[in-house]
């Protein structure tokens, strides 16, 4: 900033130089003097062209490395954020809005940072340096610049509040369409297979359209403040220039002095204007950058090390209490998790039941520690703020219903938790989970690319490579599985059952399930229902109880009978 000020300093002086030297020049002329005899005054004027020229350059110098420098940090420290902050900071943006953001609005703000910084510093020197130096040859033109500048910027302010307001409605909407795009991209297999695809293809079409109308209108408003803009300025130039004819008619100002207050009148006006212009332009930089440092002020999971544990992993006797424990999902006001109070300990198998809504994903996201809730939370009997303990998160492993296949190797994906495991280790658990006969039919083995925009893998076959994942790791006793069976038909659940069953000795398991047969195999089971735990006990408890979890046992069982 300091080097743009002085750059920019140099350059109001050069901008005066020029028209002073210009109007010299051209009033010698006038007077009849020879070209030699104006040569130096029009050697100085094409001097301090050039000169203000060149620092125009020399300010994109300066700026342009230092805008990619913040921008590039900039970026670096919201993919930081969002890879600590969790998967809820996606879920509540939408993916394609925080995708959108770390890559093009990055560009966006970019763009603001190079053109409004060096338009704002223009303003804030060149039209003061430029006003004196007039005022010292005739105060009361200089006074009447003066006083017309105010009343442009009240013209800009009110163009530009009517254009912001505009441009915020336009950024929701941009926003929206690319959640819009980006979702609809990733269902496309579903809408295909629903036959729904031609509808969402109308739907896109609609909702860019959409965007196309909203643009437009706010770039008529940007154009409506360009028009207004210069209207004024010239008005006032002109008004300028009838003052000064009159001077020079009553012999009141002489020529040389009349052409320079006339030469940089428009000078003076010149950095407002290309302010405003530029302003309008980069209003979704302006956005971008909010809300960047929107997401960047959300507050951390605060200290992921208030947990030190004793011993190194959970182990069969380690415990894990919540106590009254509410969450509020950020933007909703109603609790998701209520009342939550729950022991689980050791290796035990806890199933977590109840209807879609309930909270059985809400209650799995605050035990992986990804969201915070209020109330006690207490690991082997000690207190922690939150469950968000790198110690404690070092003993997970997650399933959820899509696990994600990452674009690497079979052999990354595979080793995802435990990257020190050998190929025959891994080719050994590729047979037990059941894909040799996919795996034979890859053609680089190991080393084959799987995953988006690779060799596709479906449903079924992601859920085996994720329980292979769980295989291959011996160090994380906690299985975390959110609905893991909920897309495969009932033969090839029944297949991975057998699977993954014997996994599920010596693990702490937290299973949120809708389908009734697991509940056998759970030694314990938590009954939801709007965000608060209703009964749990033994299956054999709860249905000696006939309550809530009897009803809902008959309503799933219905549902699967359909
Ligand atoms: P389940 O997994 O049992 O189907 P969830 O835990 O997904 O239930 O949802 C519990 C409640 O929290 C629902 O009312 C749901 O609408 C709400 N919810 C889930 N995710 C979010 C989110 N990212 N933002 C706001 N509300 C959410
Ligand atoms: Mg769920």
């Amino acid at each position: 900033m300091s080097w743009l000020a002085l750059l920019t300093l140099i350059q109001a002086v050069a901008i005066i130089f020029q028209g002073r030297f210009l109007s010299v020049s051209l009033s010698d002329l006038w007077g009849k003097k020879t070209l030699n005899q104006v040569a130096l005054v029009l050697g100085i004027f094409i001097t301090a062209f050039v000169v203000r020229q060149c620092l125009t350059v020399a300010k994109n110098y300066v700026l342009v490395p230092f805008a990619d420098r913040t921008t590039d940090q900039l970026q670096k420290s919201l993919i930081e954020k969002y890879t600590k902050l969790g998967p809820t900071v996606i879920s509540n943006n939408g993916t394609g809005k925080s995708v959108n953001l770390a890559i093009e609005g990055i560009g966006q703000v970019n763009n603001y940072l190079t053109l409004v910084l060096i338009k704002f510093v223009d303003m804030s020197i060149v039209p003061w340096l430029i006003l004196v130096y007039m005022a010292s040859i005739k105060w009361e033109q200089a006074l009447f610049l003066f006083i017309i500048y105010p009343i442009i910027v009240l013209f800009m302010i009110i163009l530009g509040y009517t254009a912001q307001a505009k441009a915020d409605r336009e950024y929701d909407r941009f926003n929206r369409l690319s959640n819009h795009f980006v979702d609809t991209l990733r269902g496309l297999t579903t809408l295909k297979q629903l036959g729904l695809s031609k509808r969402y293809a109308n739907n896109v079409y609609e909702v860019s359209e959409d965007y196309r109308k909203a643009t437009l209108s706010t770039l008529s408003i940007g154009i409506l403040s360009t028009f207004a803009l210069d209207f004024l300025t010239t008005l006032s130039i002109a008004v300028v220039a009838l003052f000064l004819g009159l001077d020079l008619m009553n012999g009141n100002l002489i020529l040389v002095s009349a052409l320079t207050i006339l030469i940089l009148a428009p000078e003076y006006f010149l950095p407002i204007r290309n302010f405003a212009n530029d302003y309008h332009a980069t209003l979704d930089g302006k956005n971008a950058l909010a809300d960047i440092f929107d997401i960047l002020d959300q507050p951390e999971t605060k200290n992921q090390d208030a947990y030190q544990p004793k011993q190194a992993a959970w182990q069969a006797d380690s415990t894990l209490a919540l106590q009254n424990v509410n969450y509020t999902y950020p933007k909703t006001s109603q609790l998701a998790l209520q009342n939550i109070s729950m022991e689980i300990k050791g290796f035990e198998k806890v199933g977590l039941v109840g209807t879609s809504g309930s909270g059985k994903s809400t209650l799995l996201n605050l035990l992986g520690g990804f969201i915070d809730g209020e109330g006690e939370v207490k690991i082997e009997g000690e207190k922690v703020p939150h469950l968000s303990q790198k110690a404690w998160q070092q003993n997970l492993q997650f399933m959820p219903q899509d696990p994600y296949i990452f674009h690497d190797t079979v052999r990354a994906n595979l080793a995802f938790y435990a990257p020190e495991v050998t190929d025959v280790q891994i080719e050994k658990v590729i047979d037990q989970v059941g894909l040799q006969d996919w795996f034979n039919n890859l053609t680089d083995g190991l080393d084959t690319i799987i995953g988006d925009g690779a060799m596709q893998t479906s449903g079924g076959q992601a859920q085996r490579i994720a329980l292979a994942r769980i295989m291959l790791n011996e160090s994380r006793r906690v299985i975390l599985l959110d609905e893991p069976t909920a897309h495969l038909d009932i033969e090839t659940e029944m297949q991975l059952k057998q699977t993954m069953l014997p996994i599920f000795e010596n693990h702490l398991v937290i299973f949120a399930t809708h389908r009734l047969h697991w509940l056998a195999q759970m030694d314990w089971i938590i009954v939801m229902k709007d965000g608060q735990i209703v009964e749990q006990g033994t299956l054999a408890e709860l249905n000696a109880n006939n309550g809530y979890f009897v009803e809902l046992q008959k309503a799933m069982q219905g549902a699967e009978h359909e």
